[in-house]
């Protein structure tokens, strides 16, 4: 059994991934307050469902890519057994965590998308640093940039843990509305670094307000 926001079928829109068509499995709960938060809705709505009801509403739409988030899904234990078993199906699995909850017994075969929390989101000092060395070259590392401390914030940290050569990509995304994504680009490419600034698709695509997509 676990708590479930939404299951909805969309384009990912937050990974080099991005574009693709994916059903989205959103878990219940997180124990972060990020200052712009786009999913305060997951904190606490949700509704109990047995793991063969959360497959099969999955299977539904036909699409082999499924992504668990939050919220923060690492909280439930029994998102384990779900990773588990969307394997056993076959299925291509993202896993899209805050980078403060351990994520050593996520299964291998597992694309982890793990924030790095910076100053701005109000939670930097709640990271799990023990994450960054079991990353995976699949994986991938988000740091979502509010401001310039964020940015150097997040270059220092891109540089001190070698992140670029030992990951799948480093994303670089500005906070919707907030931190321009010219200025962000601008300052990636005066500092060349090895980063993919990552603008949120979805949002994009669709009303930034539009839940389920
Ligand atoms: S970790 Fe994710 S769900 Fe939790 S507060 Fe931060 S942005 Fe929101």
């Amino acid at each position: 059994m676990l708590t479930i926001n939404e299951i909805f079928h969309s384009i990912q829109g937050e990974s080099t991934h991005a574009g693709r068509r994916c059903v989205f499995v959103r878990l219940t709960a997180c124990d972060l307050r990020c200052s712009w938060c786009d999913t305060p809705y997951a904190f606490h709505d949700g509704r109990k469902m047995e793991l063969d009801a959360i497959v099969a509403e999955v299977d539904r739409h036909g699409c082999g890519l499924v992504e668990i988030t939050g919220g923060e899904p690492l909280l439930q234990k029994n998102v384990y057994a779900l990773m588990d078993r969307f394997l056993e199906d076959g299925k291509t699995v993202m896993l899209e965590t805050g980078g403060h909850v351990d994520i050593s017994r996520v299964p291998a075969a597992v694309i982890k998308i793990v924030d790095v929390k910076c100053p701005g989101s109000g939670e930097a000092h709640r990271m799990h640093w023990a994450n960054l060395d079991r990353l995976q070259p699949h994986d991938e590392v988000k740091f979502v940039i509010r401001d310039r401390a964020d940015y150097d914030y997040a270059v220092d940290v891109l540089h001190r843990h070698d992140l670029a050569a030992r990951t799948g990509a480093v994303l670089f995304s500005p906070v919707h509305g907030v931190m321009d994504a010219r200025t962000l680009a601008e300052w990636v490419l005066a500092d060349r670094l090895p980063v993919r600034v990552q603008l949120q698709v979805h949002k994009y695509i669709w009303d930034p307000q539009t839940r389920g997509v």
